[in-house]
């Protein structure tokens, strides 16, 4: 069996699926609005709604085209093996070659399509709020953040081959769950590159929030406002530090938008994932995603036969990640996402539960319902769609859920 056949094969059943998937979102948009949710558009809005979001889809899909016709003639044509050949025999160099060349390939085209869909659709919606200096910046940082992993993954994957062998399967699945580890500790000086951050003035917000968080045995160590209308007009809010000890992120444009009662029902929320563990159980089954990828990459650096019809003499490191990412992950990235997207949907209703217990119930369907309104959230998606890849419940599921968990709190009490 030609390897490459199959590759190329394989690579065109991942975007096969990809389009699928699009397509059946495309298709959603016209399906009818549960009674529930009926009130956050009006019919102007909703048209608008449907516009954009079809114009975003139609960019999807030009985009995974695009994606795949790089992908597959760089494949083709042995462009990555070339590449490295210029750097000459230097396993080192010539699998760090093929990680540029592949980023760069990425790069070019996530830019120019990250530059459609911000600076274009985003824009003629009025989400945008990125000045053309912000983009260009926050591409370039992205691009260097994005270079230092890659070359890091790659010379990790190198290094670990070389000295372990056989064993080195288990020691890339703990480094790689140690560098997510670490990444996450350090998401918050991360986004500080991105975005700057100023305190909560005092007041009834802040009361209010300080005092949600200490009656369920939290710290709070700071409350801080992100400046993301710099960027869009769109709405969030999320915690960060490990423990008991916490740091709110406000969205500024969500300060703007919410009352601090709707802002302490989103806290009660968060702070039910804190409460059942949530964070703690998504890295537990991050690591089950973690060690597939090991496996993967094990087994594609074990057989030296596999580089050879890309027109390597043996392994390359850098083209050994891309055949595990851009394949062999991206075929079993499905059914991973069918499983995980499911014990998320459920953490997710486990939450609201929490908000509800607080006495938040009402205050979290309308923060919700403004946070879907600003969004410009979709109603009514394919239940297809929801089930592989929606890592919430759609508004309409939590609002129906909200009800009942009010209702079984009200006859408990009684
Ligand atoms: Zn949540």
């Amino acid at each position: 069996m030609n390897f490459k056949l199959l590759a190329l094969i394989l690579l065109t059943v991942v975007y096969a699926y990809k389009l699928f998937t699009l397509f059946l979102e495309r298709r959603s948009f016209s399906n009818p609005i549960p009674a529930n949710v009926s009130d956050i558009y009006d019919r102007e809005t909703y048209a608008k709604w449907r516009a954009y979001s079809a114009e975003k889809s139609f960019w999807q899909f030009v985009s995974a085209v695009a994606s795949y016709v790089l992908t597959f003639v760089l494949l083709l044509t042995d462009a990555f093996s070339r590449f490295a050949g210029l750097f000459g025999g230097n396993i080192y160099l010539s699998s760090c070659a093929v990680t540029l060349l592949s980023l760069v390939a990425d790069t070019v085209l996530s830019c120019v399509f990250a530059y459609v869909d911000d600076m274009i659709v985003e824009q003629k919606y009025g989400f945008n709020n990125t000045k053309g200096k912000t983009f260009v910046a926050d591409q370039i940082k992205g691009f260097v953040i994005g270079l230092l992993l890659n070359i890091g993954l790659t010379m990790l994957l190198l290094g670990l081959h070389k000295w372990l062998g056989d064993y080195m399967v288990i020691a890339f699945a703990v480094a790689l769950f140690v560098i997510i580890l670490f990444i996450s500790f350090l998401f918050p000086f991360l986004t500080k590159i991105f975005n700057k951050f100023t305190p909560l003035e005092d007041g009834e917000l802040r009361q209010k929030l300080t005092a949600l968080l200490e009656k369920n045995g939290y710290k709070v160590r700071a409350i801080q406002v992100m400046d993301a209308s710099r960027r869009s007009n769109k709405s969030n809010a999320y915690f960060t530090g490990f423990g008991k000890t916490k740091t709110i992120v406000l969205y500024d444009t969500l300060v703007a938008s919410s009352t601090p009662d709707e802002i302490c029902a989103v806290f009660a929320h968060e702070m039910g994932h804190g409460l059942n563990k949530d964070t703690l159980k998504n890295q537990v089954f991050s690591f089950v995603n973690i060690a597939l990828m090991a496996l993967c990459a094990y087994l594609t650096v074990k057989y030296d036969a596999l580089f050879k019809p890309f027109g390597f003499d043996g392994v390359n490191y850098g083209m050994a990640l891309i055949l595990v990412g851009e394949i062999e992950m991206a075929l079993l990235s499905p059914l991973l996402g069918l499983f995980t997207s499911w014990r998320s949907r459920k953490a997710e209703y486990r939450a609201d539960e929490q908000a509800v217990k607080e006495g938040y119930g009402d205050e979290l369907v309308s923060a919700l319902k403004t946070l879907a309104r600003k969004n410009f959230a979709h109603l009514a998606p394919s239940p297809l769609i929801v089930k592989l890849e929606y890592s919430h419940p759609t508004l309409s599921q939590r609002i129906d859920a909200i009800e009942k968990a009010k209702a079984k709190t009200r006859t408990e009490g009684v």
